[in-house]
């Protein structure tokens, strides 16, 4: 029963994966102002890829990363993207065992995906994205039944983040904000400031690691969608932890 589980969230993770991709390269693509109505064509000679070339992973490996037609390298980013969401989904059926957590942590794991890649390309996180978040954060409160509580929690943080938003003249992006607020309704209040929290502490790592300062433009969403996911993930047992420390 649970191998059922796993091998099931594995396989709709990869397909969920393999469709992120399309998303994740079309906001690309519109960043660069190149016009791509045609999907599923190899990104260097045009062509269509057969549908057997174009199975989630296993379709990567097989062809050894290069187009079948013209032989030019398929970014590594494909298959990377499709087994990070084939993990989440398994992680999240362990986590949340229950049906109407697991469907919401899954939405929001891969909107998290989504934003991850699509701030590193583009500097920007869409709206449509947040709402997502938004979307899975229904799912979660409603198999929790903590309606008021989160509800309570995604308006103070939409409050204080645009405060803070106005405060740092624009340092944090109104994708930040947005993204942020929206995610705290399936975060909750404790939850929500330690995904702030875990994702100030990555941001100063990496600056710390890649020596760079104040100036250089580094995207915020890539360490909040890390901070939300794991905060998502080790919250509660964390809340717990610090609960017993001050008893
Ligand atoms: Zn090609």
């Amino acid at each position: 029963m649970v191998f059922l589980g796993v091998f099931f969230c594995f396989v709709f993770g990869a397909v969920t994966g393999s469709f992120l991709n399309v998303i994740i390269f079309r906001y690309q693509d519109e960043s660069k102002s190149i016009v791509n109505p045609k999907r599923s064509f190899c990104r260097s000679c045009g062509k269509t890829i057969r549908w057997y070339d174009n199975i989630p992973i296993l379709s990567f490996f097989i062809l050894k990363g290069r187009c079948r037609d013209c032989g030019e390298k398929i970014s590594k980013r494909y298959p990377l993207v499709e087994i990070l969401t084939a993990l989440v989904f398994v992680i999240n059926y362990f986590v949340f065992g229950e049906v109407l957590a697991l469907i919401g942590s899954c939405i929001i794991g891969a909107s998290l995906i989504v934003v991850f890649f699509t701030d590193l390309d583009t500097l920007t996180i869409s709206d449509w994205n947040s709402l997502f978040v938004l979307f899975g954060g229904v799912f979660m409160v409603w198999s929790r039944g903590t309606w008021m509580r989160d509800l309570i929690t995604a308006l103070v943080v939409l409050g204080v983040m645009t405060l803070m938003y106005f405060l740092s003249k624009k340092g944090i992006g109104s994708g930040d904000v947005i993204l942020m607020s929206t995610a705290s309704l399936a975060l909750g209040p404790f939850n929500a400031v330690f995904s702030i929290f875990l994702a100030s502490l990555l941001g100063i790592i990496y600056a710390i690691i890649t020596g760079s300062n104040m100036k250089t433009k580094v995207p915020f969403g890539p360490f909040l969608a890390i901070g939300i996911y794991l905060a998502l993930l080790t919250g509660e047992q964390v809340s717990m932890f610090l609960g017993r420390l001050y008893q």
